[in-house]
């Protein structure tokens, strides 16, 4: 999709003075405020298009290069990925402390400069993940018992402190009279309680609802990585910021393969006669079955590399490979004719062990081996 124009987006024209693209940026922002569009895909996605045009033409540096290059000017290195590129919510809201600084955020609550945005608890939760999803990447749809504001609470500006969140109190000191601000008791500092609520609600107005929330898990996470889901934790109250959902990635046991870091190892048995003959033997990956060829008279402990049939690196550069350790398995037991066969082979030199470098696993042959 063409990107559109920041000027465009932010409903100005190319001539707008410091003042009216952070007055444009403003109305924007409250317009298409998540808290305000709960789930709404389009408003958030015009939340951080305004919020990045914002970026770009309040810093005078970026604004010239822009006016000069367009978009252009932003494009060459650092791109690409998909994954994390661009301004997150926590950059976006790290961002409102200057823009609203000074006039209160969500119109109509006043707030002057101490007015503090509540922001509701984190959540954490605990995925299990196989290794195939874990190297495929997958989208988890988990069950989430999150606070929200109950139908029928409303918030009313706080009368002790006027909405501000700040109470000011002067005081006699041997300095002389000192006014001092602290926040408001009354309502924490949000500048906000509640008007109405229903009896099923807590004290802040806010009930306990289950809700779906999906997550989508990029290729290549780690056991206990956790994943940032912004908004779907606890709700605030009033105009206050949701909280996090904080995922925590567990990766189940695989009875096959084992992970170590983007590299997957898979023990395979060989018998005897197969060792001796060569064959080709069907192995699991975390992409489906593969048949690798085993060649004839393949040493107990040589490893064949399948590039590139491991885990993909969570940065998005390659994938590690799968290795497959080549055992041979003695039988334990034998009847008197298979006695009686590797008795005759016994004195023969042709089977004394006459082990070369390239047998020896830790001078592994790099070699794709499929077949
Ligand atoms: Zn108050």
């Amino acid at each position: 999709m063409a990107k559109r124009d920041f000027y465009e987006i932010l409903g100005i024209s190319k001539g707008a003075s410091a003042a009216e693209i952070k007055k444009a940026y403003r109305k924007k922002a409250i317009e298409f405020h998540p808290d305000k569009n709960p789930d709404d895909k389009d408003a958030e996605a015009k939340f951080k298009e305004a919020a990045e045009a914002y970026e770009i033409l309040s810093d005078e540096n970026k604004k010239a290069r822009y006016d000069q290059y367009g978009h252009q000017a932003f494009e060459n290195g650092g791109g690409g990925g998909g994954y994390g590129g661009g301004m997150n919510m926590d950059d976006i809201f790290s961002q409102f402390g200057d823009i609203f600084g000074g006039g209160g955020f969500g119109g109509g609550f006043g707030g002057g400069g101490g007015q503090r945005r509540v922001k509701g608890s984190n959540l954490r939760i605990r995925v299990k993940l196989t290794l195939e999803e874990i190297a495929n990447g997958v989208e988890k749809k988990v069950k989430v018992k999150r606070k929200v504001q109950a139908p029928g609470t409303t918030y009313k500006t706080c009368s002790t402190c006027q909405g501000s969140g700040q109470v000011t109190r002067i005081a006699n000191t041997i300095l002389g009279r000192m006014q001092t601000s602290a926040p408001c008791n009354v309502c924490g500092g949000a500048g906000q309680t509640i008007d109405k609520k229903p009896s099923d609600a807590d004290a802040q107005g806010l009930k306990v609802s289950e809700e779906t929330v999906s997550i989508k898990i990029p290729a290549g996470v780690v056991d206990g990585m956790q994943l940032k889901v912004s908004g779907k934790g606890n709700e605030a109250p009033g105009n206050g910021i949701s909280g996090d959902l904080i995922v925590v990635i567990e990766e189940e046991q695989h009875d096959k393969l084992q992970r170590e870091g983007d590299n997957l190892h898979y023990d395979l048995y060989v018998s005897f006669p197969d060792a001796v003959l060569g064959t080709s033997k069907e192995i699991d990956t975390v992409t489906g079955k593969v048949r690798i060829k085993v060649e004839a008279g393949v040493q107990s402990g040589k490893i064949l590399r399948l590039r590139g049939k491991g885990i993909p690196s969570i940065n998005g550069y390659g994938k590690g490979d799968l290795l497959v350790h080549v055992n041979v398995w003695t039988p334990k037991t034998l009847n008197k004719q298979q006695k009686d066969f590797f008795e005759a082979m016994q004195d023969d030199e042709h089977f004394d062990p006459k082990p070369e470098s390239s047998d020896k696993s830790f001078f592994e042959k790099v070699k794709d081996m499929f077949s």
